[in-house]
């Protein structure tokens, strides 16, 4: 038998169990732990409340998980509730699937006032991840700035934007659903600090900005290169391009707007006590396309700044770090033998939740090989039985996968009508509709 033990239960955790079930059917034992007592990671937490045919994936996540030889244990923190060397003695291969949760810091003056929030954030609090539920973005100011290119600046937008009626069947969480409408934004700025083609959004993410029902998306038309030069873009690159040339020439009118501007560093962030404006610098291209300050500098008024710049892994103590990069040092996913990373915490934040797919037939392929081979006996480590042995001498009340389809449960059964589900957002409440009566 080979024990595994997964750290984080989103698609890379997942991916990599269902591979490794697959490789070594009936040889191996897996234990997908994390901190909270829910599963699937970004995909209840990050991915887009209003895009639920992307979440609809954890369905596939659900089969792997109600295996007999993969298991879920939630409510337990790595590095409080056990130790990676404790795991890493305890199982044959620890893979830590942990993502990228944390924001890469905005690093300019005017950064840490009141009314600037990274997008880590900001989407954990429409999303309802427990860290952000708090976190009462302003909305009571006309202006909001958005900084950086991205698929998750086009969220945050689209988010900002949506009328109560377009969240229909999301199932984005109460508070925010609440909040929202009650928003006096009228101004969404984009800001990227180089040019449309450089953009990092996918072209059916950016087409969306097209349908909204109060928001309409504006392109300066001069902000565009020649047209021709379209043609030297990769297929997606291009059609997201079209896209912004048809916000370009057609330009409609509605109560809200969604400004895209080019070639707009943000460089301070400036206000009495909270953030009020964000300096911009304009910038250029340089040969190698990075963008270079030309010293023309100009105010956008935004008491709502959201950074959507990236995200990076966080340190784990012991397990060696890329700081440039935010993601543990690894060769091919190998960061010392017998532990492993996967997914963003393995490549940095990048790729759609379906690369996580073949980044976990990898990394299984690689602890297979490395464990001996597909044949090989095994090992005689604890595996699970030496997990539970910590679990009940520490006293941990974990949340198991039928705890969960219990939460799950009661999550469906508070629903509204206009939402398939009504989030929990307290892990206390979590906890207590996993064990109804504690
Ligand atoms: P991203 O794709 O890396 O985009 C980050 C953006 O921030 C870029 O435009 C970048 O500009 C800009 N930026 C970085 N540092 C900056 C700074 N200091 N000042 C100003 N701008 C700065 O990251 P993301 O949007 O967080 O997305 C993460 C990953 O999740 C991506 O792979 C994305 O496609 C994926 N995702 C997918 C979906 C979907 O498929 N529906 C939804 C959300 C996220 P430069 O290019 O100049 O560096």
């Amino acid at each position: 038998m080979r024990h595994v033990a997964i750290v984080g239960s989103g698609p890379a955790g997942y991916y990599t169990a269902e591979a490794l079930t697959k490789l070594l059917e009936g040889r191996v034992k897996i234990d997908i732990i994390d901190r909270l007592p829910v599963p699937f990671g970004l995909i209840r937490t990050g991915v887009a409340p209003d895009h639920q045919s992307i979440k609809a994936v954890s369905r596939r996540y659900e089969a792997v998980a109600l295996r007999d030889d993969v298991r879920f244990v939630g409510n337990m923190t790595v590095g409080v509730d056990v130790s990676i060397e404790e795991l890493m003695q305890l199982y044959d291969a620890v893979v830590l699937a942990t993502g990228a949760p944390n924001d890469r810091p905005l690093d300019i003056p005017g950064a840490d006032l009141p009314g600037v929030v990274g997008s880590a954030a900001f989407v954990g609090w429409y999303n309802g991840h427990p860290d952000h539920a708090d976190l009462a973005p302003r909305l009571d100011t006309t202006a909001a700035a958005i900084i950086g290119n991205g698929n998750v600046a086009l969220d945050v937008a689209r988010i900002l934007a949506k009328t109560p009626e377009e969240f229909a069947g999301s199932d984005i969480v109460g508070h925010a659903y609440h909040a929202l409408p009650d928003s006096s934004i009228r101004t969404i700025t984009l800001l990227g600090r180089r040019g449309p083609h450089q953009i990092a959004m996918t072209p059916k993410e950016l087409g969306e900005l097209a349908h909204l029902a109060r928001a309409a998306p504006r392109v300066d038309p001069l902000d565009l290169p020649p047209i021709e030069e379209d043609a030297l873009l990769e297929p997606g690159m291009r059609k997201s391009v079209g896209h912004l040339r048809d916000f370009a020439a057609n330009p409609v009118a509605r109560p809200q707007t969604i400004e895209f501007d080019f070639y707009a560093m943000p460089v301070a962030i400036e206000g009495d006590g909270r953030a009020e404006r964000v300096i911009v610098e304009r910038t250029v291209l340089d040969d190698q396309l990075r963008s270079v300050g030309t010293g023309e500098r100009y105010a956008i008024p935004a008491g709502l700044i959201v950074a959507c710049i990236g995200y990076q892994t966080p340190s784990i103590p012991g397990v060696p770090y890329e700081h440039g990069r935010g993601r543990f040092a690894n060769a091919d996913g190998l960061i010392l033998p017998g532990l492993y990373c996967v997914g963003w915490a393995r490549r940095g934040p990048s790729g759609t939740i379906g690369t996580n797919k073949p980044d976990g037939v990898r990394i299984a392929e690689r602890i297979v090989a490395d464990t001996g081979g597909s044949d090989a006996a095994g090992s005689n480590r604890r595996g699970r039985s030496g997990l539970d042995a910590l679990i009940a001498a520490r006293g941990i009340d974990i949340a198991t996968f039928r705890d969960w389809q219990q939460i799950d449960a009661a999550e469906v059964a508070a629903a509204r009508a206009d939402a398939p589900r009504e989030k929990m957002v307290r892990i206390d409440a979590m906890l207590a509709a996993k064990s109804p009566g504690r």
